[in-house]
């Protein structure tokens, strides 16, 4: 008589696993938004964030500048992943860029994404 080969796991079991992955995921993502918003509303933080930030920005003119790559492009000049640098990208995401030079302090840009990183 042949048996019935079972994993351990029901899918009852799996979806209730999914579940509670999902629902801790959005636990630390809910905590690591207040952190962050907190963290930004102190005014020293501020000020670390913009050096930070000028630095980043100038560092990365520089390169670009030794390179003179088109945005977003690898080193054979394929199109890539604007947050990884290594994945083909599949879409394109809205972010907000700090602008000093803007009405609101902010200009969005659009970057592509490959839907993973
Ligand atoms: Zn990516």
């Amino acid at each position: 008589m042949q048996s019935k080969r079972t994993t351990g796991t029901s899918l009852g079991d799996q979806a209730r696993e999914d579940r509670g992955q999902r629902a801790f995921l959005e636990k630390r993502r809910e905590y690591n938004r207040r952190y962050m918003r907190a963290w930004r509303a102190d005014p020293a933080h501020q000020a670390l964030d913009r050096d930070n930030r000028d630095r980043s920005n100038y560092e990365r003119k520089l390169r670009d500048a030794r390179i003179d790559r088109i945005p977003y492009t690898n080193e054979r000049g394929e199109r890539v992943c604007g947050l990884c640098r290594r994945q083909a990208p599949v879409t394109e995401i809205v972010r907000l860029q700090v602008c000093d030079c803007a009405p609101q302090g902010y200009v969005e840009i659009r970057i592509p994404y490959c839907g993973e990183c």
